[in-house]
């Protein structure tokens, strides 16, 4: 089987990842994965739930060899329950790769299209939204303000590059500041450009 179509939705925490990418996975023919609702999913009295709990309660990003693996485990499972369908799906991928080693590590399962950045360089705004979350969601990794601001600076240390490594030519930047439905509006009006593109991709089928 060919590589999966992929969109990365790129952006540090509280830019509207999730948000956005549950969105464009209701539109057919595209199929949102979460790396975090992933590790989310996992029991936390388990040895890899409790990895999961030890580094994100931390503010940190879990070892690469373990997220990737699980991230690959489940895709599968995804496909082989035709859930997930690469011929005719495109996926929006959600918080992985989150640094370049990931990176390096999905080129052999993906073909990133474009990498949709979600832009906010204002951190407080990130900070607040991040602490609303908390309260709404329950995330432990939101909770206080330390774990906040370490979230903040591992992904300007280690999550940044990526954009980097994909280079301009296939980053398309957003404002993560302007309501959700106007970022919505934009990201969508890119992947209805991008289809002739993908029509012409052998084994892949547009959904009309
Ligand atoms: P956010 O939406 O705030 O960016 P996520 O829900 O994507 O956060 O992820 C929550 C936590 O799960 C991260 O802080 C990190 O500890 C872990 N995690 C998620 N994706 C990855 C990844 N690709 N690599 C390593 N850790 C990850």
């Amino acid at each position: 089987m060919g590589k999966y179509q992929t969109y990365l939705i790129f952006g540090a925490p509280g830019s509207g990842k999730g948000t956005q990418g549950r969105a464009i996975g209701t539109i057919p023919g595209y199929y949102h994965f979460a790396c975090g609702d992933v590790f989310r999913s996992l029991d936390l009295r388990t040895p890899l739930g409790q990895k999961f709990l030890e580094y994100s309660s931390r503010g940190e990003l879990v070892p690469d060899e373990i997220t990737v693996q699980l991230w690959k485990i489940r895709i599968d499972l995804l496909v082989e329950a035709h859930t997930f369908d690469p011929q005719c799906h495109c996926l929006i991928l959600d918080g992985i790769p989150r640094n370049v080693a990931q990176a390096i590590m999905l080129e052999d399962t993906i073909r990133v299209r474009r990498v949709i950045h979600l832009s906010c360089p204002d951190r407080s705004k990130l900070a607040h939204r991040l602490k609303k979350r908390a309260l709404r969601d329950n995330r432990f990794d939101d909770a206080n303000e330390s774990v906040i601001t370490h979230r903040l600076e591992t992904y300007d240390k280690e999550s940044l590059p990526v954009l980097t490594h994909y280079g301009s030519n296939l980053v398309t930047r957003f404002d993560a500041t302007q309501p959700a439905i106007v970022v919505l509006s934009q990201i969508t009006a890119l992947l209805v450009e991008d289809r002739a593109a993908l029509s012409l991709e052998d084994g892949f089928t547009v959904q009309k």
